[in-house]
């Protein structure tokens, strides 16, 4: 039911990505209706002789048939027709990016280890090996509709909003300034979606559940200091943003699109140093020159509590002060620590 074809997402599944963790879905072998892990009603059935093959996931499924749930009996009618087609979800643990080419059919990620959580009998799966006819026979409007129903589907049931909700948006220029604050301000939840990486789908009329805002709410335009922003707070920087490790590949993938489009660099999901993420993520202005001094912003004081910031003579012999404060969102271990946030170096006389 999966193989290492490239699905609609672009992605390649290798089988031995499977092994490690394949004990730990037999253990829990679900059977989902569309991927719905948060509705008793949608466990249609369960899976059994699970097993990692050389060309993929193989599986036999038994149904609840005639056990009092309407879905698992319409969906085993489906799958005794012939017209059923499968999906795997699963909790990416590690993945390699790849340059689109011809030989690998625009494949975008390969996964290399992944945790399986469920499979889901579905209309339009993700695997495109694993259409059936229901799709295959289907006019071109019935495949347009099933095309946007999965769209849909996605921006629904995962917490990583695709790129494809927001659409190939404009850009602001590289330059432009970004008020995260202000834009989710004059935005409603239905213009959230289209602004935001992330959110919370247990509460998606909650202005609150919408994370990682780059686009603003006028016009939708992408902003690429907002995009800068939230691919930091993805990997950690400025305390990190607390979404579940299981969006996070989904949320990078969104965000690595925008990079290309401001043909920008796209750093790799991984863990980074708190030194490496200063390097990638905070932005270090021209210095600013007066009459007194040159002042250096080492760190934005936006992310300082602002009743701590002191001056601090670095040497006065050679002129050299700073002004240090206490970060709002310190990392683990520097709770309460003084920091630079500007090196002033003053002028003689
Ligand atoms: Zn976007």
């Amino acid at each position: 039911m999966s193989n290492e074809s490239v699905d609609r997402d672009g992605d390649i599944v290798l089988v031995a990505a499977f092994k490690r963790r394949l004990g730990i879905y037999r253990s829990h072998p679900v059977l989902l209706a569309s991927h719905r892990h948060l509705d008793l009603q949608a466990q249609i059935g369960e899976a059994y002789d699970v097993k990692a093959v050389e060309d993929g996931l193989r599986a036999k499924f038994k149904y609840y048939v005639g056990e009092g749930n309407d879905e698992a009996d319409w969906a085993f009618k489906l799958a005794a027709k012939g017209k059923a087609a499968y999906s795997i979800g699963f909790i990416p643990h590690a993945y390699e990016d790849l340059k689109p080419s011809a030989t690998n059919k625009g494949a975008r990620r390969r996964f290399t280890d992944i945790e399986l959580v469920e499979i889901s009998q579905v209309c339009v799966p993700s695997n495109r090996d694993a259409l059936v006819a229901c799709y295959e026979e289907a006019e071109e409007p019935d495949r347009e509709l099933a095309d946007i129903a999965l769209k849909m589907f996605e921006a629904e049931e995962k917490g990583a909003i695709p790129y494809s909700v927001h659409g190939d948006t404009a850009k602001a220029p590289e330059d432009a300034e970004w008020d995260a604050g202000t834009e989710v301000a004059k935005a409603d939840v239905a213009q959230l979606k289209k602004m935001c990486a992330w959110f919370d789908s247990t509460a998606p009329d909650n202005k609150t559940s919408y994370k990682l805002p780059h686009h603003r709410a006028d016009g939708n335009t992408v902003v690429w200091r907002a995009v800068r922003a939230a691919m930091g707070a993805l990997l950690g920087a400025r305390g990190g943003a607390d979404i579940p490790t299981s969006d996070k590949a989904g949320v990078h993938a969104h965000l690595a699109k925008h990079y290309k489009q401001f043909a920008k660099e796209v750093p790799p999901l991984k863990s980074y140093s708190e030194q490496e993420l200063e390097a990638l993520f905070i932005e270090k202005p021209a210095p600013d020159v007066t009459e007194n001094y040159i002042r250096i912003r080492v760190r934005d004081p936006g992310d300082f509590r602002e009743d701590s910031f002191r001056t601090v003579w670095i040497s006065r012999a050679q002129g050299i002060n700073s002004v240090q404060g206490k970060r709002k969102s310190p990392p683990q271990g520097h709770e309460g620590a003084m920091v630079v946030q500007s090196f002033l170096f003053m002028k003689d006389g």
